[in-house]
């Protein structure tokens, strides 16, 4: 079941140049989520400034509840922008399927962009409780400063030996480690080599996860119980 509650933002974190996060206080009568949940965000009663907004912390991080946001030149995204610590928004959760089973040994995701920010939850989730799940992400976004949570998956991979992370630019860049062009079915390939054996997670745009799924499923020939897809409609 789903609650509607008013929250205050603790902490406003920017990400990149067009990407932050908020940080709210969790309050009393909270519901739990699950790791790739999502939440909607309300700012006042205008239907139209409502958002549906992955939760990119983890529900091991208990101090708060964490949603990103690329901010584009929307009215919606302009007034979120304006926000500061210790105003509050109207948030209501958990919604969403895209989550962790945890019964597959060996998972991979595909994402793209701003698609980050619940398998962010996930990874970390999967890190905090030391699951032992082996993870391959490859991520993929037109240039460097276009990558969301690089320090966080960074301390992750330190901390955790059974993720690796492969970044994918369409924009080369001197010093930053990345394989150049998009995610095709070779980068697959070579990036996850036991591709056959997990169980993969794609999120992002819908035209990013419509095309990977098609690589997956036409090129690789995984089957569709395989795949797990988020999309992220309004992109
Ligand atoms: C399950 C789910 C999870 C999601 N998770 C996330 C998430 O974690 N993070 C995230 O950022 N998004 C997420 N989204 C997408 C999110 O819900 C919004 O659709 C998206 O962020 C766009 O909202 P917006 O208000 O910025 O732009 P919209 O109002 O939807 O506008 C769409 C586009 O039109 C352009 N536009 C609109 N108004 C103007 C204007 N006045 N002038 C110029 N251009 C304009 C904007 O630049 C924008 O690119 C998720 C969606 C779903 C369904």
């Amino acid at each position: 079941m789903t609650i509607e509650i008013t929250s205050k933002i603790k902490e406003i974190i920017r990400r990149n140049y067009n990407v932050k996060s908020f940080r709210l206080e969790i309050p009393a009568g909270a519901p739990d989520f699950k790791a790739g949940q999502f939440l909607s965000v309300s700012l006042g009663n205008d239907p139209q400034f409502k958002r549906y907004l992955s939760i990119s912390s983890s529900p091991t991080e208990k101090c708060y509840l964490e949603f990103t946001k690329k901010l584009t030149e929307s009215s919606f995204s302009r007034a979120l922008d304006s926000l500061s610590a210790g105003d509050t928004l109207r948030i209501q959760f958990p919604f969403g399927k895209f989550i962790l089973d945890e019964s597959f040994p060996k998972i991979a995701f595909l994402s793209g962009g701003i698609g980050i920010t619940p398998i962010r939850s996930i990874c970390k989730y999967a890190v905090d409780k030391n699951l032992g799940i082996d993870i391959v992400l490859v991520y993929s976004n037109r240039s460097v400063r276009d990558v969301v949570f690089k320090e966080d998956f960074d301390a992750m991979v330190k901390s955790y030996p059974r993720l690796k992370v492969a970044h994918v630019l369409c924009e080369a860049d001197p010093g930053f480690k990345c394989r150049v062009g998009l995610i095709n079915a070779g980068v697959i390939k070579n990036e996850i080599p036991d591709y056959e054996q997990r169980k993969f997670y794609l999120c992002g745009p819908p035209q990013m996860v419509e095309a990977m799924y098609r690589i997956l499923s036409e090129e690789l020939g995984l089957k569709e119980d395989m795949v797990v897809r988020e999309n992220f409609q309004g992109y």
